[in-house]
């Protein structure tokens, strides 16, 4: 069995992104520039666009963290998405999500114009992204594929079994893993919470890409050997026996499955690493794009 180390090649990669920097600086004055809105206090977002500033500060970018208190109107918000739109400085806008109730998140996500929308949520560039155009991939599963692609994972032709369907994870990494590309190229089976007897499908898998929220749902029993499993759950769970007080759970129950599989990402230090680096490549993407147009 082999670890996926997601730690160290989002390391490997944010070694790349920042040499690219130093490169654009030299030759164009320009530092890539990522925008985060936050609105409201939620815990949980602002630990993920503080790791999201940290990377940032990592590669070489700059990055503007905008707060909004939670009674900010939707138009209002809206408003302060288009000025960010038109601010030429600003290559890369993420609005962290969930947002207040009495904001839709359709609406801002489209508003968002799609040259900056470095999540990959506009329907523009998810559109873009069906149709095999090049385009900002959607974080989570572009950062799955950027660790198949280091690991030198065989897709082509296998067959793939993806648990969850979010619009986030589970529908693009379908996508991602159906495409006529390397590292592509697979039989997918896209299942989700109506989906029946699942085992006989994941028995069958040669990889397994698990996002349904569910803690330690795959277990050894669904998978046959050599099977490769992609852990995308992230579960926090109050523990005496850590230093933090907390310990990470995944999708999958890890000490099951491992010994049965060819290659598996761990929880911590998989997947999630991997998200952030991806957001990081779209920023510099876009980035280049403002230069070199
Ligand atoms: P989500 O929006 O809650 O979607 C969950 C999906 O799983 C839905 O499509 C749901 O089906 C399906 N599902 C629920 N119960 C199921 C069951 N018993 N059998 C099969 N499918 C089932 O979740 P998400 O945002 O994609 O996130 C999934 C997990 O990944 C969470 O643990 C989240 O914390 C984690 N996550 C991690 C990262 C990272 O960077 N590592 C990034 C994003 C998310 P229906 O559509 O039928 O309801």
């Amino acid at each position: 069995m082999i670890l996926i180390d997601g730690k160290k090649i989002s390391a490997e990669v944010k070694q790349e992104i920042a040499a690219e920097v130093e490169q654009i600086k030299k030759e164009n004055g320009k530092i890539p520039h990522l925008a985060a809105i936050i609105v409201g206090a939620d815990g949980a977002s602002q630990t993920y666009v503080a790791a999201k500033v940290k990377a940032c500060e990592q590669v070489g970018f700059k990055s503007s963290e905008i707060k909004f208190d939670e009674n900010i109107t939707e138009e209002e918000l809206l408003n302060e998405i288009k000025k960010i739109n038109q601010n030429d400085d600003i290559d890369g806008l993420i609005v962290q999500l969930p947002l207040p109730k009495h904001i839709s998140e359709d609406k801002v996500i489209e508003t968002i114009t799609p040259e900056k929308d470095v999540d990959g949520f506009h329907p523009i560039n998810v559109g873009k992204m069906v149709a095999g155009l090049p385009t900002y991939l959607p974080a989570t599963p572009a950062g799955i594929v950027e660790l198949l692609k280091r690991y030198k994972i065989e897709t082509s032709g296998k067959n793939c079994v993806v648990i969850g369907r979010s619009n986030i994870v589970g529908t693009p990494m379908s996508v991602l893993m159906s495409r006529k590309a390397e590292y592509g190229d697979c039989t997918v089976t896209l299942c989700h919470s109506r989906t029946k007897n699942i085992e006989k499908i994941t028995k069958e898998a040669d990889i397994i890409i698990v996002a349904l929220g569910w803690k330690e749902f795959l277990t050894g029993e669904m998978v046959k050997e050599g099977a490769v499993v992609i852990d995308v759950g992230i579960h926090r769970v109050k523990s005496d026996k850590t230093k933090s007080g907390w310990k990470l759970y995944g999708d999958v129950n890890f000490d099951e499955v491992a010994p049965k599989a060819s290659y598996i990402t761990p929880v911590p230090g998989g997947v999630g690493p991997m998200t952030i680096v991806s957001l990081m490549q779209n920023t510099l993407l876009s980035a280049k794009k403002a230069i070199y147009k």
